[in-house]
């Protein structure tokens, strides 16, 4: 068979910038396109393909050089196991790889096959808005952990991908390889909005998820955060139904990381 290709925005070591493994060392492969709009989208130039993407800092050069869009998944595990082995945040032997987007679950069989090059060496995270179950189905073997997103409709500018949402968490919790985080963005207005609809499409699958309740960062559509009253009151929200949660928000622009 062919090897699947997919378009890339880059490809960089750093540590994890949010849910469960929120500090860990870890390479990112982001895959370009996104068939969402969310109002906080802070990685609008995600969403339309280039001819080219960047590698920072791989393991024969420290500087950011391009490479050709559209990639194998082999030459994309050979990246980021080069960005691993010369970054500050390596760890010796294995490596932990994150595929994100964009939205990786356009090109499953690209994440797939990414599963089966990088084998023994790391496992395979993929960060996903949860919009198509049947692809996830297609790479659900090749992850060891997956952070699914749960959008709120008020998050977007337009769509409802609440069933999309609950047929990927049904999917991975009946699966019970990988780990699940169930990623909510939380901006003003929720707890009285939709939160205590989707917690409660949530609740038969919270014994096999970590639920991560996210403050939003600021960015494009969205001018504020989340002030702390509201958000203890969605955390409430999710206590009170005996979610396992954390809240959690983005590591990497409170420090200023990639
Ligand atoms: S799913 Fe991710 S990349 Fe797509 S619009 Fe939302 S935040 Fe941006």
């Amino acid at each position: 068979m062919t090897p699947s290709r997919a378009p890339l925005i880059e490809v960089f070591h750093s540590v994890q910038g949010e849910g469960r493994f929120l500090g860990e060392p870890m390479a990112f492969v982001r895959v370009a396109t996104c068939p969402l709009r969310c109002r906080y989208c802070d990685t609008p130039d995600s969403w339309v393909a280039t001819a080219d993407f960047a590698v920072h800092g791989d393991g024969e050069r420290a500087a950011t050089h391009r490479e050709r869009n559209p990639v194998t998944a082999a030459r994309a595990v050979e990246l980021a196991l080069g960005c691993a082995a010369r970054s500050p945040w390596r760890v010796t032997g294995f490596a932990r790889v994150s595929i994100t987007g964009g939205e990786p679950l356009v090109f499953p069989r690209f994440v797939r096959e990414f599963g089966e090059a990088l084998g023994a060496r790391g496992a395979v995270h993929l960060e996903t808005s949860a919009h198509d179950a049947q692809a996830l189905a297609e790479c659900l073997p090749a992850l060891s952990h997956v952070s699914a997103d749960w959008k709120l409709p008020e998050t977007l500018e337009s769509g409802d991908w609440t069933a999309q949402h609950r047929a990927c968490v049904e999917l991975v919790a009946a699966d019970g390889r990988a780990t699940l985080d169930v990623k909510i963005v939380l901006m003003r207005g929720v707890a009285q909005g939709s939160l205590s609809t989707a917690l409660d499409a949530l609740a038969p699958f919270k014994d096999a998820l970590l639920l991560v309740l996210q403050p939003v960062t600021p960015a494009r559509g969205v001018a504020e955060r989340i002030d702390a009253g509201e958000l203890a009151r969605c955390a409430a929200m999710a206590g009170e139904r005996g979610f396992r949660y954390r809240v959690l928000a983005q590591l990497h622009p409170l420090l200023g990381l990639r």
